[in-house]
C-alpha cells in the first residue's frame, strides 16, 4: 500500500459486501471522502449473518482465509490499525465423505498429517500433489507482490513484469492448463475417488468442476488450506467481519447508507460522474456525484446499472460468459444432541456419484461449535448448502413447492449424518437464488463469481478497472475470484490503482 495521500475526492461504492467495505474504508483511511449505499440492512453481503430465535446463521460464507499474518485480511485490518476478529483455525479444514463412504478424508492442515492422509485415500497420486505445491508457492509469492490482473495499462504491465521473479517462471507452461491435465499427465485419469474430491472441494472456490478449473487457481485454492495459512472459523458469527471493516470506514470518516440502492451510475464521456441513489424506506431519490465510482456487485449487475452507457464489447464479453451458479442453503437450529460426537466444523457430503455436482448433487455443511457465539448453550447452528441452476427458481410457477422439495431433499441428507429427530430440530429456514436477489442484491442471486476456467481466470477475467474512466469493479467477478480472501485482494488492487 503506498503511502497516504490526504485530500477530499468523493467516492462512491455501490454495496456494502466485503469487496467494498474493504475498498472503501482502505480510501477512507487515505483521506478520500467515501460513502457506501447497501440496499441492504445490514452490511456483508453473502458474508453477513442473521439471526432468529436465539440463533445467528451465516448466510453464505462460513469460513474465512486470510487472517493469519501476512495474509490479506490480515494487511487490511494492520492498514486500518484495527484489531484482527478473533478467530480460530479449522483443523481439518473440511471433512469430505465420498459416496458410500462412512470415514472422511480430512484436509489437514498440517502439512505431513495431510500428505499422510492422501497417500492414505489417493495411492500414487503424490506426483500430482507435488506440483500443486510447486505451483502454489510460486503462484502465493507472486500474488503477494499485489499485481493488477488482468492487466488494462502500461503501468500494470510494468507492475506485472516487476512482480515476477526467475521462480514464477515454473508457473508459465501451466497458464493455459486445468486440474483434469494435470491428473492426466500424472496417470491419474481413472482415479475416481480422487475426482470426486477434487470436484467436491473445487467446485467451492472455482464454480466449475476439476477437469475444466485452472489449475494455477486450483493450486492456489487447495494451497491456502495448509500451515502457517488456513481456513479459520470466526467467533461471533460472519457479520464480525464486515462490522470490523464498517468500524474501520467509520473510523477513518467514511459513512454506509443503509437500505440505499444505486439504480444507475452515471456516465458522461467515457467517464463515471457518479451514482443515481434511492433511499429504499423513503423512496427518494437522488444523483449522488463522485469522482471516483466503485461496484461491488457482480460484472452482470455493473452492465445493467450502466444501461445505455455500458460499452458494447464489455456488455458482449459479459453476455458470452457461461450461466452462472446459484445456491441453495438451508439453516437449522438445533439441539446440541443433533451432532455427532467429535464431528468436524466443515463437512462435505456427495449424493449421487454418477451425476454432477452442479445440481443439488453434493452439500457443504458448517457446524457451529459450543461457545462460538452462534447459538444458546446447549444448541447449535448446522449450515448446509448446495449449487443449484439459478434459473428455474425463477420460471417456476410453483415456487414455494420447488422450496419444499429442495428442503426436505436436504434435511433427509442431513438426517443421514446428524440426528435430526424432531425434539432436536428447534428451527429450520431455507434461502434460494431468489432469497439471494433480494438480500445480497446479485442478478438473479447467482453466487460465486464468473468461474475459474482457463479463459476465465487471473489473466483472462474481468479486470478491476473498467473500460470507463473512474468506473471500477470489485468482488467475486474479478480476479483472484470468490471467497472473503478474494474479493478483499480485489479492493485491494483497485484502492493501490486508485492511489497511483
Ligand atoms: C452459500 C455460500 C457459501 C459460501 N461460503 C464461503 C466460505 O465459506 N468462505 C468464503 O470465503 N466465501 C464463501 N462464499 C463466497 C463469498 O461469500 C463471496 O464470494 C463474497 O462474500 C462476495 O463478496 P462481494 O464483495 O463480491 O460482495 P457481495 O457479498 O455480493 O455483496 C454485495 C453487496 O452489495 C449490495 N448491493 C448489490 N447491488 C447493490 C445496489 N445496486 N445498490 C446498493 N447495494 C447493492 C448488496 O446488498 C451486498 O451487501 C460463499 C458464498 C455462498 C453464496
Amino acid at each position: 500500500m503506498v503511502k497516504d495521500h490526504p485530500h477530499r475526492s468523493k467516492v462512491v461504492v455501490v454495496g456494502g459486501g466485503i469487496g467494498g467495505l474493504t475498498a472503501a474504508a482502505l480510501l477512507a483511511r487515505r483521506g478520500y471522502q467515501v460513502s457506501v449505499f447497501d440496499q441492504a440492512y445490514l452490511p456483508g453481503g453473502c458474508a453477513s449473518s442473521f439471526r432468529r430465535r436465539g440463533f445467528a446463521f451465516d448466510v453464505g460464507a462460513t469460513q474465512v482465509a486470510g487472517l493469519e499474518p501476512g495474509g490479506i485480511h490480515h494487511r487490511v485490518f494492520e492498514a486500518l490499525d484495527m484489531p484482527v476478529p478473533p478467530a480460530a483455525p479449522c483443523d481439518p479444514a473440511c471433512a469430505v465423505y465420498l459416496p458410500g463412504q462412512r470415514e472422511p478424508i480430512s484436509l489437514w492442515r498440517d502439512h505431513l498429517q495431510w500428505r499422510q492422509e492422501r497417500q492414505r485415500w489417493f495411492p500414487g497420486s503424490e506426483p500430482f500433489w507435488q506440483l500443486l505445491q510447486t505451483l502454489f508457492t510460486a503462484s502465493w509469492a507472486f500474488q503477494g507482490r499485489d499485481p493488477v490482473l488482468p492487466p488494462r495499462t502500461l503501468k500494470d504491465l510494468v507492475g506485472l513484469i516487476k512482480a515476477l521473479r526467475p521462480d514464477t517462471l515454473v508457473t508459465v507452461p501451466f497458464a493455459l492448463s486445468t486440474v483434469g491435465d494435470a491428473l492426466t499427465w500424472c496417470g491419474l485419469g481413472k482415479q475416481e475417488n480422487l475426482r470426486q474430491f477434487l470436484d467436491l472441494q473445487l467446485k467451492l472456490y472455482s464454480q466449475v468442476e476439476a477437469a475444466d478449473t485452472a489449475l494455477l487457481y486450483a493450486a492456489t485454492a487447495l494451497g491456502v488450506t495448509q500451515a502457517p495459512r488456513g481456513l479459520f472459523h470466526l467467533e461471533g458469527s460472519m457479520q464480525v467481519l464486515p462490522h470490523q471493516l464498517l468500524r474501520g470506514l467509520q473510523r477513518w470518516g467514511g459513512k454506509l447508507y443503509r437500505r440505499h440502492r444505486v439504480e444507475q451510475i452515471l456516465v458522461t464521456g467515457g467517464q463515471a460522474q457518479g451514482v443515481v441513489v434511492r433511499d429504499l424506506r423513503t423512496g427518494r431519490t437522488w444523483d449522488e456525484p463522485a469522482q471516483e465510482v466503485i461496484a461491488n456487485t457482480t460484472v452482470q449487475d455493473i452492465v445493467q446499472l450502466l444501461g445505455e452507457a455500458a460499452p458494447r464489447g464489455y456488455r458482449q464479453r459479459v453476455d458470452r460468459l457461461p450461466p452462472a451458479s446459484g445456491a441453495f442453503v438451508v439453516y437449522l437450529g438445533v439441539k446440541a444432541a443433533a451432532i455427532p460426537p467429535g464431528c468436524p466444523p466443515h463437512l462435505q457430503f456427495y449424493y449421487d456419484p454418477a451425476g454432477p455436482i452442479a445440481e443439488n448433487n453434493s452439500l457443504f455443511v458448517s457446524v457451529s461449535r459450543p461457545g462460538d457465539g452462534r447459538a444458546p448453550a446447549g444448541q447449535a447452528t448446522i449450515t448446509a448448502s448446495s449449487f443449484t441452476d439459478p434459473r428455474p427458481w425463477w420460471s417456476t410457477c410453483d415456487y414455494p413447492a420447488l422450496k419444499e422439495h429442495y428442503t426436505q431433499t436436504a434435511l433427509a441428507r442431513l438426517g443421514q449424518f446428524f440426528d435430526l429427530a424432531p425434539e432436536h430440530l428447534l428451527y429450520h429456514e431455507a434461502a434460494t437464488p431468489r432469497t439471494f436477489a433480494k438480500f445480497s442484491g446479485r442478478h438473479q442471486g447467482i453466487v460465486g463469481g464468473i468461474g475459474q476456467r482457463v479463459a476465465t481466470f487471473g489473466p483472462f477475467g474481468f479486470a478491476q478497472r473498467t473500460p470507463l474512466d473512474h468506473l471500477w469493479l470489485v468482488g467475486d467477478s474479478t480476479h483472484p475470484g470468490e471467497g472473503t480472501a478474494g474479493v478483499s485482494y480485489s479492493a485491494w488492487t483497485v484502492v493501490e490503482q486508485i492511489l497511483s
